[in-house]
């Protein structure tokens, strides 16, 4: 018989319960207990489900109050001396390592948190000490949280992060010089003691989680695979299915020999169908294969035929009893479920399926190929249709798109002169100044700000006292920005909650949910436009506040959109149409916009993008640079319509740019702002390297912190650029987000902002 199996479910719950009860715990609304208790009671919740759905294999120890590696880092007491000083009890030491705690004396930062491989999920960072040991929980999570389930008549399959990953996902604590995975002797131990806990409490097999199988790994990580699993393998232990995903395994075959010996292997058919039969033919002669072909990572309903094409294949050369019908990764990254969703258009609706969703179909498939098709007709035949509406309906195939991008051409996406000549025009045009100063794009959102968003969204107000009021926002941050003496103004975003969704909103093609959150980093959920069928400008989005502002302006107003790169990142996209296509539909929507922008008098046009890197495929290669040449021609072709005269900004969020600078460079754009004040300015040297033609503005101050910084600290900053940087070429701007803060601090550091600035000005 073919099993069913999730390999992790989301935590927050149907109304993100989670969230709420964290959020009162550290507010003191919520005591310990309450905490404890609504945890437990999410679990039991959650297991329920599965076990009602049918789901055979059904993991535990995937819940976290705050993030998985976290848990995991406190359960071989992984923790650094700052955070156990203080005898905190173990849920809030384990809180401060994911948040910081600054109370009763404590005052503690948090560990770092890092993107979780390339998800919108981000994990607490394990962090090491030189001589650095481990020792298991005194009352280990996974082995307490089997036990819970299994008083409930549930017998589940512990989840636990591999030592593998555990060491390669972490590093040394700062001062530190130990290599993590050294650690690993040390750390195997204690996985023994783990596992043997969890096989007398009665589990019989535990999935092991190794994604950094799907990486580039350095020798020294592959060869850490052998000593580790030799010693997890015995009578006592339980049996190990080593989980894999995001990616293929492929390029790390010679990590088998190591791994050969595990009961079972997942691995992601979803994400790389293709590496099924290379797998196969390297699975040890027992051991079971779990094929991951419901995606965890979107919110698709999947298309059985396809699935079950696949899964038969494995079972031709397996045998039903060693291949295991499973979700590709944890659905962590997918919503609870579609239930909630009421607003949904019926059509649209019956494409999706969300985490509960997701956990019933990966149960008809295993039915489907255990007693054959006819014993879930019902559910293969709506399944079918569908996937044939979706196929076939006109939101996923808009001629008039479809017939624009067949017209595009390799000289949409080129400006018109080279640099040289579009910026002596741009310099006249715009009268721009030596060290010109700026802003990123947003200004304070104040909270009059946010309760006339909230009235117009609730019909309070009427849209042209809702209009009325944004203009007169835009007066005064104009009025303030000339007071400032900024030389490039921007109008300041008060007509804007986020920037996909305000697009997205503006854009045919996407659709959005009431309930579906999925978890950043802790109790932080989002909650993701979803990309539905091709993506068209039915109207102008911004170009009504920008013209306004510019109209009122006597220094050139900055028009201010979101890229197509992140417009897609930062949603789920279609799966039905490669992303390099949904990437070109929104450039050409953007496109259009840049072009209104500058026919209404916008002659400074700032497309963000801060998704770029985080797009970039996992593996360095060929799928990497085709990533980033698709990439580079989706913002070219949104920027290239205008005059040489017209002056295109870019944004990124950080300075980290080594790894793909040509693509960088290859955006052509006239100016690039970039957030630097956190980083070391040394970073900036590569565009001294690579004689990077055009400007750059990198962020002379943190604007994450109500602090202002002095004249002279900015000053030095810039010293510190001008190493690296040409005087023509360096803007002088903060770093971007001046959103979150307030007008008093604004205004008192961009005084001095550009004061520092004129300092230069009179210097060179
Ligand atoms: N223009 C946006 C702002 O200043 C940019 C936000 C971002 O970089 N994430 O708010
Ligand atoms: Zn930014």
């Amino acid at each position: 018989m073919v099993q069913s199996s999730v390999l992790g479910f989301p935590r927050m719950g149907a109304n993100r319960e989670l969230k709420k009860a964290n959020e009162a715990y550290w507010a003191d609304k919520l005591s310990r207990d309450e905490l404890l208790k609504e945890g437990k009671r999410l679990r039991l919740e959650h297991w329920k489900l599965q076990k009602d759905a049918g789901v055979d294999v059904i993991p535990s120890n995937d819940f976290a109050f705050y993030d998985h590696i976290l848990d995991h880092i406190q359960l071989f007491n992984a923790i650094p001396e700052r955070y156990t000083k203080h005898n905190l009890n173990k849920l809030d030491e384990y809180f401060a390592m994911g948040r910081g705690h600054q109370r009763d004396g404590v005052d503690v930062p948090s560990l770092e948190m890092v993107k979780w491989f390339d998800s919108n999920y981000h994990y607490v960072k394990p962090t090491f000490q030189n001589g650095q040991t481990f020792k298991l929980a005194s009352e280990p999570k996974p082995v307490v949280e089997f036990l819970e389930a299994k008083e409930a008549g549930i017998v589940t399959r512990p989840v636990l992060i591999g030592p593998v990953s555990f060491l390669a996902l972490g590093k040394a604590d700062r001062g530190q010089s130990v290599d993590p995975i050294s650690l690993l002797d040390k750390l195997i131990p204690v996985y023994v003691e783990l596992l043997e806990k969890l096989k007398a409490a009665g589990a019989e097999t535990v999935q092991i989680d190794e994604p950094v199988l799907v990486l580039d790994l350095a020798d020294k990580i592959k060869q850490a695979f052998k000593p580790a699993y030799e010693k997890l393998v015995g009578a006592n232990l339980p049996k190990i299915v080593l989980a894999t995903y995001f990616g293929d395994i492929v390029h790390n075959f010679d990590v088998f020999p190591a791994i050969q010996n595990l009961h079972g292997l997942h691995i992601d058919l979803v994400r790389h169908p293709e590496q099924l039969e290379a797998v196969i033919g390297k699975l040890g002669p027992n051991q079971v294969l779990s094929a991951g072909v419901v995606d965890g990572r979107n919110i698709w309903k999947t298309n059985f035929k396809r699935a079950i094409e696949i899964v038969e294949t494995a079972i031709q050369k397996l045998g039903k009893d060693r291949v295991i019908v499973a979700t590709s990764s944890s659905l962590l990254h997918t919503p609870h479920s579609l239930e909630s969703e009421k607003k949904l258009p019926e059509e649209v609706k019956d494409w999706f399926s969300f985490a509960t969703q997701k956990t019933a179909e990966v149960v008809v498939i295993a039915k489907a190929v255990t007693d054959g098709p006819a014993s879930v007709r019902e559910a293969l035949e709506a399944n079918a249709k569908s996937i044939q509406a979706r196929a076939s309906s006109e939101r996923t195939n808009n001629k008039a798109v479809k017939e624009r991008q067949a017209k595009v051409t390799a000289a949409d996406h080129e400006r018109k002169s080279p640099f040289p000549e579009r910026y002596a025009q741009q310099k006249t045009h715009l009268s721009l100044p030596l060290f010109p100063t700026t802003t990123i794009g947003s200004f304070p959102q104040t909270k009059d700000i946010r309760i006339q968003r909230n009235k117009f969204t609730k019909g309070e107000i009427t849209a042209e006292e809702y209009e009325k009021f944004i203009e007169k926002e835009i007066e005064e941050v104009v009025k303030i920005q000339e007071e400032l003496d900024l030389d490039v103004f921007v109008h300041g975003e008060p007509e804007r909650n986020d920037m996909v969704q305000y697009f997205g909103e503006r854009l045919d093609g996407y659709v959005f949910t009431t309930h579906g959150w999925v978890q950043s980093y802790g109790s932080r959920c989002v909650r993701p436009p979803i990309i539905v069928g091709d993506i068209s400008r039915p109207a102008p989005m911004t170009v009504k506040e920008s013209q306004y502002a510019a109209s009122i302006s006597k220094k050139p107003m900055k028009g201010m959109l979101t890229g197509p790169i992140t417009c897609l990142r930062w949603s789920f996209p279609r799966d039905d149409v490669h992303q390099s296509v949904q990437a070109q539909q929104l450039a050409l929507a953007i496109r259009d916009e840049v072009l209104d922008l500058e026919a209404a008098g916008v002659y400074v046009i700032q497309v963000d993008e801060p998704a770029l890197r985080e797009g970039l495929p996992l593996r360095a290669g060929t799928e990497r640079e085709k990533y980033l040449s698709w990439a580079v021609d989706s913002f070219k072709l949104s920027v290239a319509g205008v005059q040489d005269s017209t002056q295109i900004h870019s944004h990124f969020c950080y300075s980290e740019f080594q790894d793909f600078f040509h693509a960088i460079a290859a955006l052509d754009a006239d100016v690039l702002s970039i957030e630097n004040s956190k980083s070391d300015a040394k970073l900036l040297k590569v565009f001294e390297d690579k004689a990077y033609p055009r400007h750059i503005g990198p962020g002379v101050y943190d604007i994450h912190s109500p602090r202002v910084p002095s004249e002279e600290e900015i000053k030095e900053r810039i010293a510190e650029m001008l190493v690296y940087l040409r005087p023509e070429q360096l803007w002088v701007n903060p770093d971007c987000g001046l959103k979150t803060r307030q007008w008093k601090e604004t205004k008192a550091a961009l005084t001095n902002m550009v004061n520092a600035a004129k300092f230069y000005r009179q210097k060179y």
